[in-house]
């Protein structure tokens, strides 16, 4: 996710950062690239303008050039508005206080409504996988999409949460009396209510929202939108908000969105939390959406802090902290290289976790350029030919050694060298955060 707009934003930083003294000029024409930046990641023009016009103006009114590091001030004031523009605190659920607890999924057709429709449902469920141990029943109110309400059950089975039966011939509000009635019979405590969706938005899906939304009185309305879409799916958000009464958003295919335009203005847009990210096909591939971890990974410091939650998800409890200790403390050597590598792999690979470690984007292009995921491989190949004391002090390892490391692990020189600068970067990237004051400092830092 955000990559190029990354790399933009990291460049016209590094020559903020790169200056002693900062003139009004300097700053304006940082900002203009700032505003360039985010027009390329399809950001909307009038937030970007706004977005421009707010940091330019913070950055030349107050004490900002005069101060000792006005580079670095700018480079704080264009994360705040980015953690504002994504909308600041990252928005739970509300599910009231009497269950069952209605949610109310609603989107076009293909955007991931029912899968995300799923993947909620495990999280709040108690079965494997879940988080919140909630009784969860699934019901589908699609009558339009043949076997849409056949897709859902499947789903209930595969996560272990149960699905209203199907009423051939029923239609959508009649299913939700039936699901409310049930749900509350039978002591659930959320119920999940998946509607139809279209392929555009037009009135006749709108009014059977309403009715739906009418009779079930739900304590979320959340869209699901497709990120790949872009501008278009701002403009989806703002239909159905003004239609229907949202109260969140869920932004699937995040995995392929490297622009990120549509996550970027959907709050400005539509005034609509973002509340959920998809990253991927599978059912576990939902994220809380946490703005200022996200502001986070597109400057270039990395989600530490989701990736530690992701790595307790897949290891000991143990493991997890003394891996949250380690990178906070900046040290970082190769035997912790390996380890992460070997969690990578569990973790769904490079793709799942790019961006989330600091340095990892930079190393993410060495890896790339040597063959992606087989890559994870021959890197613990490398570092299983490496001798013990060059696992603790990588520093050791001279040309000599890498000929001989590469020899061991059927690899090149060459690939030794970019699992070398790999370490390099990360293990900078993790020191600076300890210099920032640790995790506390960084998020200090990011508002
Ligand atoms: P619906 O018509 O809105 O209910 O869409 P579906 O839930 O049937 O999803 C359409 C396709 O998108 C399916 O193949 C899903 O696996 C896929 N999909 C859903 N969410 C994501 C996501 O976050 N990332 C990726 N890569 N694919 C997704």
């Amino acid at each position: 996710m955000f990559e190029s707009l990354s790399d933009r934003l990291g460049g016209v930083f590094d020559r903020l950062r790169g200056r002693g003294a900062l003139t009004e000029a300097d700053v304006r024409a940082a900002m203009r690239e700032v505003r360039v930046a985010l027009l390329e990641a399809d950001v909307a023009l009038p937030v970007a303008r706004e977005f421009v016009e707010k940091a330019t103006e913070k950055a030349i009114g107050q004490n900002v050039l005069r101060s000792v590091t006005p580079g670095q001030q700018v480079v704080k004031i264009v994360s705040d508005a980015l953690v504002e523009m994504l909308g600041a605190d990252a928005s739970e659920l509300d599910l009231g206080v009497t269950p069952p607890a209605i949610i109310m999924m609603v989107g076009l057709q293909g955007s991931g409504k029912t899968t995300t429709t799923a993947k909620i449902a495990k999280r709040l469920s108690a079965g494997p996988g879940g988080r919140d141990r909630k009784k969860v029943l699934m019901a589908s109110l699609d009558v339009n999409r043949p076997n849409a309400q056949e897709q859902l059950a499947t789903l209930g089975t595969q996560i272990s949460v149960a699905t209203l039966p199907i009423v051939a011939g029923q239609q959508p509000v009649d299913i939700a009396r039936r699901a409310m009635q049930a749900a509350k019979l039978q002591g659930f405590d959320v119920l999940m209510l998946d509607t139809a969706g279209r392929l555009h938005v037009d009135q006749a899906l709108m009014d059977e929202m309403k009715a739906v939304a009418d009779v079930a009185n739900p304590a979320e309305i959340l869209l699901v939108v497709d990120s790949l879409t872009g501008q278009d799916a701002v403009n989806v958000a703002q239909n159905f908000s003004d239609q229907v009464p949202l109260t969140g958003i869920v932004l699937t295919r995040m995995d392929g969105d490297a622009r990120g335009g549509a996550a970027l203005s959907m709050r400005a847009v539509t005034g609509k939390p973002i509340k959920f990210a998809g990253t991927g096909e599978k059912l576990d591939a939902l994220e809380t959406f946490h703005p200022e971890r996200v502001a986070g990974r597109i400057l270039g410091m990395g989600d530490v802090v989701s990736l530690v939650e992701r790595a307790a998800e897949s290891i000991q409890a143990e493991d997890a902290e003394r891996m949250a200790a380690k990178m906070a403390k900046g040290q970082f050597d190769m035997n912790d290289l390996r380890a992460q590598l070997a969690q990578m792999q569990r973790m769904g690979g490079l793709g799942a976790l790019a961006g989330m470690i600091p340095g990892m984007k930079k190393a993410q292009g060495a890896v790339a350029s040597v063959g992606g995921e087989k890559v994870l491989v021959h890197m613990d190949a490398m570092i299983g030919s490496m001798t013990i004391k060059e696992r603790a002090k990588p520093e050791l390892i001279n040309a000599k050694r890498k000929i001989r490391i590469a020899k061991g692990s059927g690899t090149t020189v060459q690939e030794v060298n970019k699992l070398l600068k790999m370490h390099l970067e990360m293990s900078t990237a993790m020191k600076k955060i300890k210099k920032m004051g640790g995790m506390k400092g960084m998020m200090a830092m990011l508002g």
